[in-house]
């Protein structure tokens, strides 16, 4: 296992969609190694989600995790491979993002509060689950990964875009006042 370099904003393969894993590749040994280094190298980042076009790889396959010291608000670790996402209604909801590709900075993204996902797992085995608040919130920026697509283009105007030190100086609190919701 590895801790990978992040690609960052600008690296190709941020911009590039990714090709779907292949039924000869699942539970192969590569894609089993790649698995485990994404979950080392988030871990590592402090992130709560990566997808592998992030350490260069074009694979559809991501993983995830969030407050894992935490059982009451813990997202166990996921690992999705050839998603597909729909929707579970045209309602957004805005909430504050970053991204380990696009170090350091923070914007406002309306999202679907929740989403259905279907794939498959790093086995092989079919998913099929829905996934609500922030988790769907994670599942769709890592989706979007997998297509060329960062936050930056989900966001509908770039006014709320900070670096994280004024973020949590001066917008943190002001959650509250975020933009009403307006459907899609
Ligand atoms: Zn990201």
């Amino acid at each position: 296992m590895a801790v990978l370099p992040i690609v960052r904003l600008g690296h190709p393969a941020l911009r590039t969609p990714a090709s779907p894993v292949l039924p000869e590749e699942l539970a192969g040994r590569e894609l089993a190694q790649l698995v485990a280094d994404l979950v080392d190298t988030m871990r590592a980042a402090e992130g709560v989600g990566l997808a592998a076009p992030q350490v260069g790889v074009s694979w559809q396959l991501f993983v995830y995790e969030a407050e894992r010291d935490d059982p009451e608000r813990s997202i166990p670790l996921r690992v999705v491979v050839n998603p597909m996402l729909e929707a579970e209604s045209g309602e957004l909801v805005y909430d504050w993002e970053g991204c380990l590709s696009i170090p350091d900075l923070r914007g406002l993204v309306p999202r679907h509060p929740a989403v259905r996902v279907r794939g498959l797992d790093a086995a092989g085995q079919p998913l099929d689950f829905v996934a609500s608040g922030f988790e769907a919130r994670i599942v769709q920026h890592e989706f979007d990964h997998l297509n060329g697509v960062v936050f930056l283009d989900r966001m509908r105007d770039l006014q709320s875009l900070a670096f994280y030190d004024e973020w949590e100086s001066y917008l943190r609190e002001a959650e509250d006042d975020a933009p009403p919701l307006r459907p899609e």
